[in-house]
């Protein structure tokens, strides 16, 4: 077991643990098991060395995510958005702005998607004009993971003056003229706080920019897409081992009194067991060579990065549709413990880049044409 991993099983497991079924029932924001992220230093795994962090690779984040998402895909979902999220202030953000996030003091998360755009996030439709040094937003973003609990959020808007589709900004939560609207109270994934959040004339400095005007698709597509898409899929595993873990461990002890049996001896329940687990086997296998491609930078790592989330989306989605009928009618009930993970396991076909989006970009890729 990696260091991290061990720290993050003796400090911050049993917190997340304890908490997962509250946090789903009560559609509540999982602060205690970030706070035992931020106290165990894990909030600064991805920070480098020279600003305080751990250095840590895109692989470690990935085993932090998946551990995470067995016992509790929220705290793993907003976790991977603050690692997602991290990234591009590593490679764009002030030293001092590194250095927060690297102790913990700073937790942050993607602004990406909007309501005009919706899933095509690579074209945001919100502004962003010069008003003296500062920068001026107006947006409507329809869904940022932690919105009311993150420090700042990294941004997209249009550019300001300059060519291509999208400048990066950083926008501290507390901005004036930010309002975070309503409450998530979703069908999974109940306690990332994925709420919209509006922008009417938010003015932050100029210098919060990230990269240069006009380069947000490639900011989007060097220093989010390949992380955020592994730690999503990384999820997506997690809650299918969690699942997995549970409906094994129901099908052992849940007996039919008249024969004496268990689920477990039951030939078809076996089948389906064995299915769901040969299925999470290869999805597993393809989130590990694709964390190899990126730490190797290896020619195809990008063809990986995208097949990924597509199937660890999918096969966590079919998995978990296995596991429901093998646990039976029971399953309904949130004490077995298996309906959270179905419910989780559905929100990563949606997320952009979705499953639809994704095949889209495989098939275009594989024929030689275009993405975008
Ligand atoms: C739990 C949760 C947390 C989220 N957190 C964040 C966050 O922190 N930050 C953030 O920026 N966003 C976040 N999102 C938003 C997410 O990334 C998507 O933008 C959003 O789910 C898209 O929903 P929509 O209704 O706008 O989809 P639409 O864009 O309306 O899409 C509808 C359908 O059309 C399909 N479709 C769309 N485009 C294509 C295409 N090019 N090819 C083929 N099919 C296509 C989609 O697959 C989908 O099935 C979150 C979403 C969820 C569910």
């Amino acid at each position: 077991m990696s260091e991290f991993l061990s720290i993050l099983e003796d400090r911050v497991i049993p917190v997340v643990a304890r908490n997962a079924s509250s946090v789903d029932a009560e559609a509540r924001f999982p602060s205690q098991s970030i706070e035992a992220l931020r106290e165990s230093g894990l909030l600064g795994l991805i920070s480098r060395i020279e600003v305080g962090g751990r250095a840590g690779s895109v692989k470690d984040a990935a085993s932090i995510i998946e551990r995470l998402a067995r016992e509790c895909a929220s705290t793993a979902m907003v976790t991977a958005m603050h690692y997602a999220a991290t990234a591009v202030l590593e490679a764009h953000g002030s030293e001092a702005i590194r250095k927060d996030v690297a102790a913990g003091r700073h937790f942050t998360t993607l602004a990406f998607s909007e309501s005009g755009s919706r899933s095509m996030f690579w074209a945001p439709t919100s502004t962003a004009r010069t008003e003296g040094s500062d920068v001026v937003l107006d947006a409507k973003k329809s869904w940022v993971t932690s919105a009311h609990y993150a420090d700042s959020y990294v941004w997209s808007s249009r550019p300001v003056a300059g060519d291509g589709a999208s400048t990066i900004w950083l926008v501290p939560r507390e901005s004036n003229g930010l309002s975070i609207v309503g409450k998530f109270t979703g069908l999974g994934l109940r306690g990332n706080d994925s709420t919209p959040v509006v922008a009417e004339s938010v003015r932050i400095p100029a210098s919060n920019r990230l990269g240069e005007d006009g380069g947000g698709f490639g900011v989007m597509m060097v220093a989010v897409l390949p992380i955020f898409n592994l730690l999503n899929a990384s999820c997506s595993i997690g809650v299918m081992e969690g699942a997995l873990a549970r409906t094994i461990e129901h099908a052992n002890k849940t007996k039919f009194e008249h024969t004496g049996q268990s689920i477990a001896e039951q030939p078809t329940a076996r089948q389906h067991l064995a299915r769901a687990r040969i299925k999470a086997d290869m999805a597993r296998t393809l989130v590990f060579d694709t964390a190899d491609s990126l730490v190797a930078a290896r020619p195809d790592a990008m063809l990986r990065v995208l097949e990924c989330k597509a199937c660890a989306a999918d096969t966590a989605t079919e998995v978990l549709g296995l596991l429901m009928r093998v646990a039976g009618g029971a399953a309904y009930r949130a004490d077995v413990g298996v309906e959270r993970y179905f419910r989780d396991a559905q929100a990563a076909t949606v997320m952009a880049p979705t499953t639809d989006a994704l095949h889209d970009f495989i098939g275009k890729a594989i024929c030689g044409l275009d993405l975008f």
